[in-house]
């Protein structure tokens, strides 16, 4: 064999040896998604025929939950894989530290290739947490939903024409086609939607007139059982304002006084600005109408609210839905989908009517639960469906060990992948903890009224203590999957209560939580 040639046949076999079959993983999230809007989970009451792609050629997690559920600490605890009190974002107003370790520099350094386009949110921009950021900035990082600024490490700031969750989509759809392909990749799609002012992108804004979207069976909780703090929360459906609802000034009334235009109107091109009239207009006037007649008191006014809310949060789901789907369909084209773990999750659930609330921080079930599904083709069967209990820790040790690299003993989570052959480990965690820190005493209730509050779920039972008050409640959610009857003094269940207060001394102890829990001192204090 000629030298030049021997050298070819050389590199070749390297090559070939050495190419770095290693997994890519491409995570997609989101803010604020109930899992009652995804077609693949029970009580669905919309189609998302994207999303459920993923779960029905992958996994669906059914008991999925996060271990505070508000938009930062979620973000921390997934790049940490540690509950709050160890990664220090108790709170929205939390300050970041971007040097504690986080599993996506853990990829990189062990060659991966890794990206986040979209919501960062955390108070501290990115510095080498990823390889490339390309993050929503402004509006203490929730970015806008028409036109929003982007902030990249590389690029600095620039703003984008068009709508957050189509542009985030294509800077992922660019940062894929012309990454290393050398390289398994890491890739964060983080979306905006649907989390509150919800705008729907040009194409759904015009969806769901005329169709009635089912209620939540709660919707006009009495909270009788309940603690009677909770009651007093602010975050009912009821004080919703109308500019949030898409309630404002018409076209002409606009044309007559420009200074009526709210801030999300003047952030929209003119003829985004037309569309959204075509779409709003007609509804606002039958909302007027509907005020001056009398028609909106009450009951009425309450469900009326609830259908233009759920409406609006619909329609950004059908947007996000789409996207995915775009997604989904250059991994295909590209010939990834073999070998590309896809996670859809969302930084917790959302109340969406239940108990006549449109929020989410409570240890409640449906901001408690976050929504997971995993398509990973070989390693998880299709149509899985997952029901161990996992929390948002799980998935940094998930990543680490889907790339071959170990989990630091400081991590709190659990590598989930001893549950995708179908069966629970024994030695699987029987129940999880949860704490949310960012509310205020009883001598200063904070921006919600909301009780600080901690607890532990097991399979069939939730004890919550409210520890500001010394209040507990107790569900059975067995017998009681919407949590309306507070067992914690019924003398049936003093057994119960009784093993769940030692096991919520255990897990604080296992997770070295301080008590009473101390907290950082909050720089200030932030909606959302
Ligand atoms: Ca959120």
């Amino acid at each position: 064999m000629k030298k030049n040639h021997l050298f070819l046949f050389c590199l070749l076999i390297s090559g070939s040896l050495f190419a770095d079959e290693r997994p890519n993983i491409l995570f997609l999230f989101s803010d604020d998604h109930a899992l009652r809007t995804i077609g693949a989970y029970e009580g669905s009451i919309n189609q998302t025929p994207n999303l459920d792609r993923i779960a029905k050629e992958g996994a669906i997690f059914d008991r999925s939950f996060n271990v505070n559920s508000i938009c930062c600490p979620s973000r921390a605890a997934i790049l940490t894989g540690k509950h709050s009190h160890a990664n220090g974002i108790t709170g929205n107003g939390s300050a970041w530290d971007g040097e504690q370790w986080v599993y996506s520099r853990e990829l990189g350094k062990a060659g991966y290739q890794t990206g986040l386009i979209g919501k960062w949110h955390l108070k501290g921009n990115p510095t080498d947490e990823f390889q490339h950021w390309e993050i929503l900035s402004g509006k203490s990082g929730q970015g806008s939903y028409y036109n929003p600024e982007f902030l990249s490490g590389s690029k600095g700031a620039s703003k984008v024409e068009g709508y957050s969750t189509n542009i985030i989509t294509d800077k992922a759809l660019d940062w894929l086609k012309n990454r290393d392909t050398k390289k398994p990749f890491l890739l964060c799609a983080n979306f905006k939607v649907p989390h509150i002012h919800r705008i729907p992108s040009p194409t759904k804004m015009g969806e769901y007139d005329g169709v009635e979207i089912a209620e939540p069976t709660t919707l006009f909780d009495d909270f009788s059982s309940r603690q009677p703090f909770v009651k007093d929360t602010w975050m009912g459906l009821k004080g919703m304002k109308e500019g949030v609802l898409n309630i404002a000034p018409s076209k002409a009334e606009l044309e007559k006084n420009a200074q009526l235009t709210p801030k999300f109107l003047k952030e929209m091109t003119a003829a985004q600005r037309n569309i959204w009239h075509d779409a709003y207009d007609p509804r606002n006037r039958e909302y007027r109408r509907l005020k001056k007649a009398g028609l909106l008191e009450g009951q009425a006014g309450f469900r009326y609210t609830y259908q233009r809310f759920i409406k609006d949060y619909l329609r950004c789901i059908d947007g996000l839905d789409e996207n995915v789907g775009r997604l989904l369909d250059y991994l295909d084209e590209a010939g990834l989908s073999k070998n590309t773990l896809v996670v859809y999750s969302s930084d917790q659930g959302f109340l969406t009517g239940e108990h006549g609330w449109a929020e989410k921080r409570w240890m409640y079930e449906e901001s408690f639960r976050s929504p997971l599904l995993m398509r990973w083709p070989g390693k998880i069967k299709a149509e899985s469906r997952i029901s161990a209990l996992v929390q948002n820790i799980d998935l940094a040790p998930t990543f680490l060990n889907a790339a071959g690299l170990p989990v630091p003993d400081e991590v709190h989570g659990r590598a989930l992948q001893p549950l995708f052959a179908g069966e629970i480990p024994t030695d699987w965690r029987k129940d999880i903890l949860y704490t949310y820190y960012d509310g205020g005493t009883p001598a200063a209730r904070g921006s919600y009224n909301m009780p600080r509050h901690m607890g532990v779920r097991d399979e069939r039972y939730k004890l919550i203590h409210y520890y500001d008050y010394d209040a507990w409640e107790l569900y059975d959610l067995k017998k009681d999957a919407r949590e309306l009857s507070n067992r914690y003094k019924d003398p049936a269940y003093q057994e119960v209560s009784k093993r769940l207060k030692l096991r919520l001394d255990a897990l604080k102890d296992q997770y070295d939580l301080p008590d009473p829990p101390e907290l950082k001192k909050k720089k200030k204090k932030r909606k959302h």
